[in-house]
């Protein structure tokens, strides 16, 4: 962990998490140089908690969530820590420093994944019973047929799929949107993971099927202790299921601390403009002017500062250190006393 990863390590109080993740980053080789789509990332999840990660796209935080899981494309390279509690008193693991053998295990076994669009993450010429069973035999592999068969219908069951036996036997293409991101659900949680990092889950969906997402994932959680890492880049949707809330801007997480806090009394000004722009009743959503810088052309210091309406000079002098806003709440701004 370097210096700037530190901060955030050292100063947070020392508890028992299920994942505690220590200065991880993401390195990709662009042509013109190498960029950090994942920036000394420093969080951590609860046991059953559910922690939400906010930001535009193109913040990082999509790469974030495959960058625990070791999902990176070739040649990139991780870096800093992420410890995975061990099942049942086995030591903890550090995921960044897991070989691939080692991370085929702990996915979908302790850390469940389901993507935005489940039609590019299901195999479209694989019935869905076929893919959960799949996912069982892959980390239960003495598993006889009929235990499977039972074990397929209960997962389809538990992420509320209409009519398991019929659904098992479709493809994916004969659901409607809502099914197929239950089934991604299903086989996501088949093995028994203890952590399932859900990236833009319900982004695709209409909104009466998202709230149904919701639901159902606000409930997988009170039944199985669940630990949830909820990544989006819509705020209103995130803030319905997340307990603690990462906020992300070009590769650094800028703001984290109690979800309550943080939307209550946003300490920096990226969150308080993503708040700002969200929909209210009877008011015009403020619009936040301009984009996520470009990796490869990051302004000096805050990567924030041509988009803050509250910039200095002193804030392009170096990249804002995390600064304490409250016991858990952390922001990386010059303007947090
Ligand atoms: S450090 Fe400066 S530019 Fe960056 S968010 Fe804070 S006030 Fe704005």
């Amino acid at each position: 962990m370097d210096s700037l990863a530190r901060p955030f390590a050292s100063i947070m109080a020392l508890v028992n998490f299920l994942l505690d993740v220590r200065g991880l980053s993401v390195e990709l080789a662009t042509a013109t140089g190498r960029v950090r789509p994942v920036d000394e990332a420093c969080f951590r999840v609860g046991a059953g908690e559910a922690v939400g990660l906010v930001g535009e796209s193109g913040s990082g935080k999509t790469m974030l969530g495959l960058g625990l899981v070791g999902l990176v494309p070739p040649g990139a390279r991780r870096g800093g820590e992420a410890w995975l509690a061990g099942r049942d008193g086995a030591p903890p693991v550090n995921l960044v420093a897991e070989g691939e053998r080692g991370l085929e295990a702990i996915r979908g076994r302790e850390i469940g994944m389901v993507f935005q669009e489940p039609m590019t993450a299901l195999n479209p010429v694989m019935r869905v019973g076929a893919q959960v069973r799949e996912a069982l035999c892959i980390h239960e592999p003495g598993l006889g047929a009929a235990e499977l068969g039972r074990r397929t219908l209960a997962a389809l069951e538990r992420a509320a799929v209409s009519d398991p036996p019929a659904r098992e036997r479709q493809y994916p293409h004969e659901l409607s949107g809502g099914l197929r991101q239950r089934a991604m659900i299903a086989m996501a949680l088949a093995a028994g993971p203890r952590l399932l990092v859900a990236d833009e889950p319900t982004t695709a969906l209409d909104v009466t099927v998202q709230k149904q997402i919701l639901e159902l994932l606000g409930r997988l959680r009170q039944e199985s202790h669940l630990a949830l890492l909820f990544i989006s880049h819509d705020l209103p949707v995130v803030t319905q299921l997340a307990e603690q809330l990462l906020v992300m801007y070009a590769g650094r997480i800028v703001e984290q601390g109690p979800a309550r806090e943080v939307l209550e009394r946003p300490a920096h000004p990226y969150t308080a403009a993503l708040l700002e722009a969200v929909p209210r009743k009877g008011a015009t959503p403020a619009v936040l002017a301009g984009n996520v810088p470009r990796l490869d052309a990051l302004p000096p210091g805050c990567a924030f500062a041509p988009r803050c309406r509250y910039r200095r000079p002193e804030c392009s002098l170096a990249r804002p250190e995390p600064r304490r806003v409250g016991p858990e709440h952390y922001a990386r701004c010059i303007l947090v006393p």
